[in-house]
Formats: C-alpha cells, sequence, structure tokens
C-alpha cells in the first residue's frame, strides 16, 4: 500500500468512525483506538503536506485563528418563517394554499423547531466548500473553520444523493453539553452562561476554531437545496441526506393531512420537554417540491411551510419602574424595568410597554406585581397586573409628557399610537439612530463605521446628520479616543465607497418614515430619482401599486422639509446614487404593461423566478392566484390540473414559455 492509499483509507475509516460515534450516536470502537489511528493520519499528514485535505478528520480540531468572519451573499436567500399561535391559524394557511394550488391533495412533513443558530453548508462536487450564517437573509458571515469542528458534520457525505447542493440547518448546544459547560464556568469562578441557543451563536463568531471544537455543538438538517431536480418530496430529500451522513432529527413525520399535523403539534406541546435539545415550536412544510415552487415566496418567507409556535412560559415579577426610549424616528417606547426573573432559559430584566394605550388598557403600574412572557421576540411582554399585590398607595401611571432625551413636549398625531419627540434634528437619539440606519448593512452598508463610532462621532461635534459624513477627514478623525490610523482610513474609504450603492437602497437610508426595504425598492422602481419622488402629489404617489395614504402623506412631509431637501442636494453633490443607475435600467420595457401573470409548472429555459423577474422588468405584474383579473398564464411541465381547469373556465390564454419568450423580444 501506498503511503497516500493509507492516508485515504484512514481518513475514510475515521470519517465513518465519526459518524457513528457522532450522528448515530453508537460508537463501534474506543476513544483510545480512535485517537492510535487520528495520531498515525496526522504523523503521514505532517510527513507528507502534498495529501493535505481540508476536508481531512485531522482538520477538526480547530486551531486556526479567524479575525474577521467575512460577509457572504447567500445564492439562494435565507428566508424566514411565518408564524401561527393556534390551530385555527394553521387551517387558514392550508384553505390559503389549498386555493392557490387549485387542490386539497396536500401532504406535509413535520419537523421540531430545533432552537440554535441557522446555518447554511455548501458542498461543491459532493465535499464541504464553506458554511455561512444566515445574517440577514441575503448575507451572512463566513465561518467555515468553526464549523468545520463541529463533527456531526459530514465534510464528505457518503452515498448516492445530489452532488452541488446546499444543507441548511440549525446549529444547537443539546441541554447536557450546555449543563456541564456552565458547572465548568461556575467552578471556575466564571459567570454562567444563560441559554444553549445564545451559547451556540456566539460560539460561531469565537475567533480561535480550537476553542469552538471543545464545545458539543452540534448541527441538525431540515433542508437540501439544490438546482439537480432528483428528489421530488422534500421528505424524500431528508431521507436521503439522513442515508449519506447529515443528522436529520428522526422525529421528522410524513402527514396525510392537516389533522394529522394537529397529531403531531399536540404530541410535541407535551413531550418536548423530554427532548435532548430545545424547540420553539414545529415547522409544517408542503411536502412536494413543484407545489413548494409553485407556492414561491412572500417578501420574507415561503409560503410554502408554516412555523406552529408552542405556548409560551409565564412567570410573575415586580415592575420597578416605566422609562421611557427615543428611536430614530424619535418614535417613544416605554420600557418596564423588572425585577430580574428567570423565563423560558433567559434572565428577564426589561419588557417593552409598547405605548401609552397599552399601559393604560392594562392598568400597569410601578410596583405593580406583573405576568410577564416570552413570545416570538426577542424583548419579553408583560400579559396582565396581577391586582391581588397591588400596594395600597398605587398611583395611575402618568405618561411621560417630555422626552427624556431632550426635554421637547411630546407630540401625539390622530390615529397614532405612539408619541412622538418632534426635535427631529436635535434631539441626540434621534440624530445618532438616523445615522445609524443610514450606514447599516441593508442601507448604505458603510464598511469600517459602527453604531459606537457614530455616536462618538456626534459628541465630538463632527457630524449633525448623514450628509456630514461625506465631509469626514482622516486628520479629524484620528485624534479621536480608540481610532487608530488604519480604522479612520477603512472608515473614510467605505464612506466613499458607499456613493456606489444603488438609489433604491439610499432611498431606504434616508429614513423616511414608513418607508422599509421593499416600499424603497417600489418607489424607486416607479419614480427613478429623488427629484421625481419629491415632486410627486399624493394622488401620484397612491397611485403606485401597494402605496398607502400612510406612506404618501409620510413622504410629502419628508419632501416639504427645507432641512431634507438641504440633506438631499449634499448627497447629490457627493455623487451619491440619487437616481437609478443607466444599468439597471437595461432591459426593462413597458410591453407588459397592465398585464397580469401567473406562472405556473417547471419551465426549462429560465428558472421560475427569472421568469417572474422579466414579467416584471417588462412592467407586467405577477399574482399567485388565479383570478378574473388574471390576463395570461405562462404554463411549464406539470401545470396542476385544478389550475387548468380554472384557467380554462374563465378564458385565460395560457402560453408557454417559447411563447412568453417572444413576447418580450
Ligand atoms: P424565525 O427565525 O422565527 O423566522 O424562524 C426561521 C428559522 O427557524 C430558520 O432560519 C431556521 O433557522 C429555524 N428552524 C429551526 N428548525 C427548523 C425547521 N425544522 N425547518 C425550518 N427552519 C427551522
Ligand atoms: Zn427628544
Amino acid at each position: 500500500m501506498t503511503i497516500e492509499q493509507r492516508i485515504q483509507e484512514l481518513r475514510e475509516e475515521l470519517r465513518q468512525h465519526n459518524h457513528n460515534y457522532y450522528v448515530l450516536d453508537n460508537a463501534i470502537i474506543s476513544d483510545y483506538d480512535f485517537d492510535i489511528k487520528l495520531k498515525e493520519l496526522e504523523k503521514l499528514e505532517v510527513e507528507n503536506p502534498q495529501f493535505f485535505d481540508a476536508n481531512s478528520p485531522t482538520q477538526r480540531v480547530g486551531g486556526e485563528i479567524t479575525k474577521n468572519f467575512e460577509t457572504v451573499t447567500h445564492k439562494n436567500r435565507m428566508y424566514s418563517l411565518d408564524n401561527s399561535y393556534s390551530k385555527e391559524d394553521l387551517l387558514d394557511w392550508e384553505k390559503r394554499i389549498q386555493k392557490m394550488l387549485g387542490t386539497d391533495q396536500i401532504e406535509y412533513t413535520c419537523e421540531l423547531k430545533y432552537d440554535g443558530a441557522s446555518i447554511n453548508l455548501t458542498y461543491e462536487k459532493g465535499q464541504f466548500v464553506k458554511a455561512v450564517t444566515r445574517g440577514d437573509g441575503f448575507q451572512g458571515d463566513e465561518v467555515t473553520t468553526n464549523i468545520r469542528t463541529i463533527k456531526s458534520i459530514p465534510l464528505i457525505p457518503n452515498g448516492d444523493f445530489v452532488s452541488d447542493f446546499e444543507m441548511r440547518g440549525e446549529i444547537i448546544l443539546p441541554l447536557e453539553g450546555f449543563n456541564k459547560m456552565n458547572e465548568e464556568r461556575v467552578t471556575n469562578g466564571e459567570e454562567a452562561y444563560r441559554n444553549p441557543r445564545n451559547t451556540a451563536s456566539g460560539s460561531l463568531k469565537l475567533q480561535d476554531s480550537a476553542e469552538v471544537a471543545k464545545r458539543p455543538l452540534d448541527c441538525l438538517l431540515y433542508q437540501v437545496v439544490t438546482d439537480e431536480r432528483k428528489y421530488k418530496t422534500h421528505f424524500e430529500s431528508l431521507e436521503a441526506a439522513r442515508k449519506v451522513g447529515f443528522k436529520v432529527p428522526k422525529t421528522i413525520v410524513l402527514a396525510k393531512s392537516i389533522d394529522e399535523v394537529f397529531d403531531f403539534v399536540n404530541h410535541w406541546d407535551e413531550k418536548r420537554h423530554d427532548l435532548p435539545y430545545e424547540t420553539d415550536g414545529v415547522v409544517i412544510k408542503v411536502n412536494n417540491l413543484q407545489q413548494q415552487e409553485e407556492l414561491g415566496y412572500t417578501a420574507k418567507a415561503p409560503r410554502w411551510a408554516m412555523a406552529y409556535k408552542f405556548k409560551a412560559e409565564q412567570v410573575s415579577t415586580v415592575l420597578n419602574e416605566i422609562t421611557y426610549q427615543v428611536g430614530r424616528t424619535g418614535a417613544i417606547t416605554p420600557v418596564a424595568n423588572l425585577e430580574p426573573v428567570q423565563l423560558a432559559g433567559t434572565i428577564v430584566k426589561r419588557a417593552s410597554l409598547h405605548n401609552a394605550d397599552q399601559i393604560e388598557k392594562l392598568d400597569i403600574r410601578e410596583s405593580d406585581t406583573v405576568f410577564v412572557e416570552k413570545g416570538g421576540e426577542i424583548i419579553p411582554k408583560i400579559i396582565k397586573v396581577d391586582l391581588t399585590k397591588r400596594p395600597a398607595d398605587s398611583q395611575p401611571t402618568i405618561y411621560a409628557t417630555h422626552c427624556p432625551e431632550c426635554n421637547t413636549a411630546l407630540i401625539r398625531t390622530e390615529g397614532d399610537a405612539k408619541h412622538y419627540c418632534p426635535n427631529e434634528f436635535g434631539c441626540a437619539p434621534q440624530i445618532t439612530g438616523r445615522i445609524q440606519h443610514f450606514i447599516s448593512r441593508k442601507a448604505m452598508d458603510i464598511d469600517g463605521l459602527g453604531g459606537e463610532t457614530v455616536d462618538l462621532l456626534r459628541k465630538e461635534g463632527l457630524i449633525q446628520n448623514y450628509a456630514d459624513l461625506y465631509d469626514l477627514k482622516i486628520e479629524q478623525v484620528i485624534p479621536l479616543e480608540r481610532m487608530a490610523e488604519k480604522s479612520a482610513q477603512n472608515m473614510v474609504a467605505g464612506i466613499e465607497k458607499s456613493k456606489e450603492i444603488p438609489f433604491e437602497k439610499v432611498l431606504f437610508a434616508l429614513g423616511i418614515r414608513f418607508v422599509g426595504e421593499t416600499v424603497a425598492k417600489k418607489l424607486a422602481k416607479n419614480f427613478k430619482s429623488i427629484d421625481n419622488l419629491m415632486m410627486a402629489d399624493f394622488e401620484t404617489l397612491v397611485a403606485v401599486d401597494e402605496i398607502g395614504d400612510r406612506i404618501a402623506q409620510s413622504i410629502i412631509d419628508f419632501s416639504n422639509d427645507l432641512g431634507n431637501i438641504q440633506l438631499i442636494d449634499r448627497l447629490k453633490s457627493y455623487g451619491v446614487q440619487l437616481e437609478v443607475s443607466a444599468e439597471s435600467l437595461e432591459g426593462q420595457t413597458d410591453k407588459l404593461e397592465g398585464e397580469i401573470f401567473v406562472v405556473s409548472g417547471v419551465f426549462h429555459q429560465m428558472t421560475r423566478n427569472e421568469l417572474k423577474k422579466s414579467i416584471e422588468d417588462n412592467g407586467g405584474k405577477v399574482s399567485s392566484s388565479i383570478s378574473k383579473k388574471t390576463t395570461y398564464i405562462v404554463a411549464g411541465d406539470n401545470m396542476g390540473p385544478s389550475k387548468l381547469e380554472k384557467a380554462q373556465k374563465l378564458e385565460i390564454s395560457i402560453i408557454s414559455e417559447q411563447d412568453f419568450i417572444e413576447m418580450i423580444s
């Protein structure tokens, strides 16, 4: 046997043992024998560096240090999940998707919702190449080196499977390992970690991968993403993934009807505390992959999946004080400062009170004993007051009348639940908040400038608004505390680079109230430049699809403000993109103006998403279900029979992919 063959043999053997031990929980050799083989392999690899392989079992002990985790764009967006809290919610969902698919023959996969940190593992030619966190769903941080140390993740899946794919899963810290870590910390006089989820997610960002290797992390997989059409159902793809080495929990089941889904939910609502890891609900997915494709996605989540959240845990504690926070738009949020209490694995000290109405409705007062619940949000909420424990001298809460930061009298316009501090340009958290929003990832994405630095620059009087950023000079920044020359250069370079950010993101960055990411995209597409947008009147604005009165009024208020007009003029003079670039207009026509398309089936020359984009680029609209308003159906292979029937009944033109391509060319 050659040295290379021996190396391959040892790698293969050790891989198998890792799988037996970490995935199947069924070791067939002793730790000692495993170590002997690993040592032999290590020695051979050191002596023969030409056979190095990043996916060798020897590489799983870590040791590499990552200083900066690189931001990587996901090939396929990592969506969030829609939530449901009751059986009625689930029945509504079923009705919706039955209608869209035009059938009541829908099968579901039921899974637990593993509570950890989501991860996307990329494999090329059957080999692990990189791991990226979910981040904001569009891009995340590359944590490949750290992920490699998690031994239940196969680096080279073994057996019949697709070859280029992504595996989606959850990095978790099983309870036993978590508790052991904490016992050790307490013995060493360190503070215990609060909960497994945050600890798992924090572990991924440790700089020293050897430190990660020591933590008992695990990875539970729940989705195969691939362009290869090898599997017809989600369940089948997961079973195949399990066979080639991925840890796909055995708890997944197939449900033939929503009633069987309820059985699954009921079972785990009760039994989830017996699991070796934490869960916060179940996830129900349409099993048939073609049906999944038909259903597609909303702006934030797949239509083919639904999370069902188990009822949240509640505790009672004393509310010590109500304080007020000022957001970047000047909105005031009352905060309940609580006597610290343990709830669903974390220690809770604060809860949001939303607004004045909420306080009044629940009659919440300082010194009250209140019930606190942890729902989906990170910040828990107060459910009700325990009136039996109210002190005799209790006084009703008088809501703040002045801004806690700048002492300006608060205002509240009719129909608005929130109070606002109107001192837009003079109130510190508003100034800082607006600039922080401006530089954030989904907005101007300015590298080298963080939220704290913004606050520092403001305190030093160097910036008052986002336009001031573009006037910053390296020499002004270097003298600041904690600011090295290199970081100052990075910051100024990052600001310079933001001049390339496309208009739709700039529009979002401006922080116009109610103009979020999606609305900004819509507006950019319709108005094409900030000048057109700021000159538009109310009627023109509300005529745009999905732009309502509230958004329109807010844009008009923004446009009429002299301060804003000056800011925009300055941004223009610096060269920030305030109109849609010629490049992005390329390929856009209004050939399909007024047409409403439904897309159904499997396509060959373009993907379904390319097809939809092409419809929109040419001025058409895409709708997800057939109605009287539909003008065309683009039908691929295997269009659902009931859809076909409906289309015929309504006499809607059905065209092929080829017809469509001719239509726009
Ligand atoms: P949310 O963060 O509440 O929007 O829920 C979406 C997240 O749930 C995903 O990013 C996953 O990380 C996580 N998740 C946990 N278990 C599952 C599962 N079985 N299927 C899909 N997502 C899951
Ligand atoms: Zn203020």
